[in-house]
This record gives structure tokens, C-alpha cells and sequence, in this order.
């Protein structure tokens, strides 16, 4: 019959109308409920990194970048500071996949926008306990 699909389709939209649903919330007096793997800001945790650098060689967009120094008398390298220019950053995940000490991850939070462009960059800096006795990671 012509029309039919229409009429469906007509069904359950109309089905659906009446649905008790929390779909729209007063934002910013009510926050959203978010899905557990939602994508918010890019985290980083410092103590886990051991500064190998596949999340900058993986990242398409030049997001993230690090400092890094020698470690006396060792051919390992430690993180001095590690930057998150999150303004080109597309979400895409292939970071945090790449990166072997589970340092990076997405947080919750959605509420990125700033004033200021140069306000955009993370950096975060090496904690000073990190060089205590037997910290040089
Ligand atoms: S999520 Fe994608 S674009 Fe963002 S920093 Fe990671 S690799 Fe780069
Ligand atoms: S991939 Fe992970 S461990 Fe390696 S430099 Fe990036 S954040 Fe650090």
C-alpha cells in the first residue's frame, strides 16, 4: 500500500512523543548524565608516564608534545613537562591506545571552551617529588 512506511514511521514517532524521557536538562543548572566511555578533556597522569613518546609520534594533529631530559648516568629519559594543546584535538582516540603506561584518557569534563587561545594548552609539570630518592622515572 503506498504510503505505508510513512504511516510506520508516523507510528513511532507518535509512540515515542509520549515516552517519559530526561532528554533535555537545564543546562548549566542540571548537568547531562554521561555515558560511561564519553569522550570529554584528554587527561594525563604523570607519575605513569615513562616518557617513550608513541602518543606524540601517533597523534595526526600535533596535540601533544613533552620535554624531556637524560637521566644521570642511565640511558633513560624523564619527563620534565608534557602539553595538551587540546584546540586541535578531534577526539579520535588513537593516543590513549597507543600509549603503553595507560597515561592518557578522557575525562568527563565537557565545559572546555576559554577566553583566551593561549588558555587552551594543559602543561603539566614535573612534581618535585618525582626526583626524590629513587624517583629519576
Ligand atoms: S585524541 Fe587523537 S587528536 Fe586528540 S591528542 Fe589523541 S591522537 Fe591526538
Ligand atoms: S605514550 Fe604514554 S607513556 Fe609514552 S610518552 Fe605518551 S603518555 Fe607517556
Amino acid at each position: 500500500m503506498l504510503g505505508k512506511g510513512l504511516l510506520k514511521g508516523m507510528g513511532i514517532t507518535f509512540k515515542h512523543t509520549f515516552e517519559k524521557k530526561d532528554l533535555v536538562v537545564q543546562y548549566p543548572e542540571q548537568m547531562p548524565r554521561l555515558q560511561e566511555r564519553y569522550r570529554g578533556s584528554l587527561g594525563f597522569r604523570f607519575e605513569k608516564c615513562i616518557a617513550c613518546g608513541m602518543c606524540t609520534r601517533t597523534c595526526p594533529n600535533r596535540v601533544l608534545s613533552m620535554e624531556t631530559a637524560q637521566v644521570e648516568g642511565s640511558k633513560k629519559k624523564k619527563l620534565l613537562s608534557y602539553t595538551i594543546d587540546l584546540q586541535y584535538c578531534m577526539f579520535c582516540n588513537l593516543c590513549i591506545e597507543a600509549c603503553p603506561a595507560n597515561a592518557l584518557y578522557f575525562s568527563h569534563d565537557f565545559e572546555l571552551s576559554k577566553y583566551n587561545r593561549s588558555d587552551i594548552a594543559v602543561v603539566y609539570h614535573r612534581p618535585p617529588e618525582m626526583d626524590g630518592e629513587g624517583g629519576d622515572k
